[in-house]
């Protein structure tokens, strides 16, 4: 019995061990509120805010999702294979999971229950947050058919408002003329890797533009997310984070 309960302790300490050395997380509090954003990985990243857990374009080769918590929502920004993977949808959904999809997405799957569509300009309130799906899209970079890698009006940013942080998850974009009415961001997630969404330096652009307090570079291959702090080191008001997502 003894070498039971021993068993069963350590394998609790072991996999809350394992959770904490797998995901990097931040914490932001208040006296009334508790937000923990935890980064997976590329475009990977799940939000718990006052006990709901809210995962966002969950990949499973961008970490093992069989050991995070199961999702009460789930938002994917688009279709590409670095932001929509039915295998971890389907370890992390549970009865009441609701998943919000692009019409893209929506047609790619059969037998998913839950699923709100959401297209750009779209609002939905859930779990005490409101979610607003903002355009994102290119405009300088195309294929060599001279397509936008992402048409505009196929992918949603996303823009979470609480009472407590409004975070906008950018999704595959480039600096675009909407971003000029969006409400004011506390943290965003912006991201940058060429030619399939913005440069540093445009993502600096972008920064000067919706006024984040929060930074953070996601969704980056190659190129060095620290030198956004160096383009932005005049703007005493934005801070950068760079966390590891590639
Ligand atoms: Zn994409
Ligand atoms: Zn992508």
């Amino acid at each position: 019995m003894r070498q039971v309960i021993l068993f069963i302790l350590l394998s609790i300490i072991s996999c809350s061990f394992l959770l904490s050395q797998d995901l990097q997380t931040d914490i932001f509090k208040n006296d009334k509120h508790e937000l923990k954003i935890n980064f997976v990985g590329h475009a990977s990243l799940f939000i718990e805010l006052d006990g709901k857990i809210t995962h966002i374009d969950p990949v499973f080769r961008m970490g093992d999702y069989s050991n995070y918590p199961k999702a009460d929502l789930i938002l994917v920004t688009h279709h590409h294979s670095d932001h929509f993977d039915l295998n971890a949808i389907e370890i992390l959904k549970k009865d009441e999971t609701k998943i919000v999809f692009t019409q893209e997405c929506y047609e790619m799957v059969e037998n998913l229950s839950n699923i709100i569509i959401m297209k750009n300009e779209d609002v939905l309130r859930i779990n005490h947050m409101t979610i607003e799906a903002v355009p994102a899209y290119n405009i300088i970079h195309r294929n060599e058919h001279g397509t936008p890698y992402h048409p505009k009006g196929q992918g949603n940013g996303y823009i979470i408002k609480t009472d407590f942080k409004t975070l906008y998850i950018a999704g595959d974009t480039e600096k675009i003329p909407e971003m000029k009415t969006f409400p004011k961001i506390d943290i965003a997630f912006l991201p940058a890797n060429l030619p399939y969404t913005m440069s540093l330096e445009m993502v600096a652009r972008v920064a000067r533009i919706i006024r984040p307090k929060i930074i953070y570079p996601y969704h980056y291959d190659y190129t060095q997310a620290s030198t956004l702090k160096e383009l932005l080191k005049n703007q005493k008001n934005i801070e950068v984070r760079i966390k590891d997502m590639k």
